[in-house]
């Protein structure tokens, strides 16, 4: 029995890391995860990414699969420097499974079919039976008697590997020097180094990630209601926000630091920091974090993008707004407030809330009493006594000047009495930004016009 352990020679030649989907459904974040975690190695150090599609499963493997995984790192900007297709390379895996069993380390089994017309011939690795010991460099030092995988299957002919071995071969003809993926595969790993050996070549290092579980702590899965790529990039999240989010299933960066660019992962991610424990899927933070990145993007395309997607749900609501960039334009605080991804602008426009941005409001003469006031003559002269503070100010003015006019009123009236039955002028609506915002937004003169005709409903 030898013990074997990484050596070092793979310290001084280029990074060469991976990401291996099978094309055999939509992938998750957690999948996508392993992308982000190989692309940053590979660039900090300079290195190659290689995307290999495992698409040796006739049955399961879809194309459909393979142009949404295709997609989904293109549009994340997750550039690949290679790429490979398994099914493709069944040549050179044949060759490697003929070189084995005509050195001896791999044989020609017969096998007593265990059902009829099963298989009566595979072909079986000679285990050497050792302890096979390799560190990984999230987990450290892990050893594993290997006696009892016995002499395991690496192909069922001689056309037709089993996975360990396809991706051993395509690993090392590829010169994949870093194989980073999930921990689910951890137990492959030492059959995987068995087969490195036999074929005579230095097995790379390996860092096995900590699993991505959902809020109930169970596995992430597209079964239990994780969305793929390409449903977020539907729904309006920014590519920047999901790598920068998936970039923190289990790894952080030590310091406060929570929102990056992929150019500043690139600096700060440290592979040999990932956590071993599950990271925990949590799609309230990163819809934070995608916030936080949409305060990011250049205005022009804050309000570009905006603007597109408004004026496409608005006409499928049969609204003819138009100037929508300059609304956007002038509202821009209150978008960047109220929305998380440019998917909720579609339910801002389907709840009406914003309306009253493109149009006088219908205004509700109930809606304008605040609280417990019923007399509709109080609601007149506090509107009245509003619109007296708001015809002062000039065309444009700022929220915070509007607020230096208005308050002192309020403050001595009452802040609702005069506060809510304005804003209500102005929106319509029993949930709206402040009146100050809104006339900044609206400009003077559309807001008394649009107090005159509250006032005229109280009547
Ligand atoms: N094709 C495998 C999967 O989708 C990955 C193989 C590997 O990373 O070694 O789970």
């Amino acid at each position: 029995m030898t013990d074997t352990s990484n050596n070092t020679s793979h310290q001084n030649k280029m990074v060469v890391t991976r990401f291996a989907p099978s094309p055999t459904g939509l992938l998750h974040a957690g999948n996508y995860r392993t992308a982000v975690f190989s692309y940053l190695y590979a660039r900090q150090h300079g290195g190659k990414f290689i995307l290999r599609i495992e698409d040796t499963d006739k049955e399961r493997s879809k194309k459909e699969y393979e142009e949404n995984i295709m997609d989904s790192l293109n549009w994340l900007g997750l550039k690949h420097d290679e790429f490979y297709r398994q099914s493709e390379r069944s040549e050179l895996h044949r060759e490697y499974l003929e070189k084995l069993i005509a050195s001896g380390k791999a044989f020609i089994s017969k096998e007593t079919p265990k059902e009829p017309g099963g298989r009566t011939e595979v072909i079986r690795l000679k285990n050497p039976n050792k302890k096979v010991k390799f560190t990984d460099l999230i987990r450290g030092d892990i050893e594993v008697d290997t006696t009892d995988l016995g002499d395991f299957v690496i192909a069922k002919s001689i056309t037709e590997p089993i996975f360990h071995f396809a991706v051993v071969v395509d690993d090392y003809t590829m010169g994949v020097t870093h194989i980073v993926r999930g921990e689910d595969h951890i137990s492959n790993t030492p059959r995987q180094i068995l087969i490195y050996e036999a074929i005579g070549a230095q097995y790379p290092e390996y860092a096995h990630l900590p699993l991505v579980l959902d809020a109930k702590r169970a596995k992430l899965s597209k079964r239990r209601g994780a969305l793929a790529i390409t449903e977020y990039r539907a729904k309006g999240f920014l590519p920047a926000a999901l790598i920068n989010y998936m970039s923190l299933m289990g790894w952080n960066p030590g310091t406060e630091q929570e929102i990056f660019s992929t150019n500043e992962l690139v600096k700060a991610f440290d592979l040999s920091k990932v956590q071993k424990g599950g990271a925990i899927f949590d799609e309230k933070k990163l819809r934070w974090i995608n916030k936080e990145h949409v305060r990011r993007i250049p205005e022009a395309l804050f309000i570009s993008t905006c603007t597109e997607r408004i004026a496409q749900t608005a006409h499928a609501h049969d609204r003819s707004w138009t100037h929508i960039d300059s609304v956007i334009r002038k509202a821009k605080e209150i978008f960047h407030e109220r929305m998380d991804t440019f998917g909720d602008l579609d339910e801002m426009v389907k709840n009406n809330e914003l309306d009253y941005l493109f149009e006088p409001p219908q205004v509700s003469t109930d809606l304008l009493k605040w609280k417990n006031q019923t007399d509709l003559t109080i609601v007149a002269s506090n509107l009245t006594k509003a619109r007296e503070c708001v015809a002062t100010l000039p065309e444009s003015s700022t929220k915070d000047e509007i607020k230096n006019i208005i308050m002192p009123l309020a403050e001595k009236i009452g802040r609702g009495e005069i506060l809510w039955p304005l804003r209500v002028s102005l929106t319509g609506l029993e949930k709206s930004p402040d009146p100050f915002t809104v006339i900044e937004v609206l400009g003077t003169s559309e807001s008394l016009k649009r107090i005159d005709s509250a006032l005229l409903s109280l009547k």
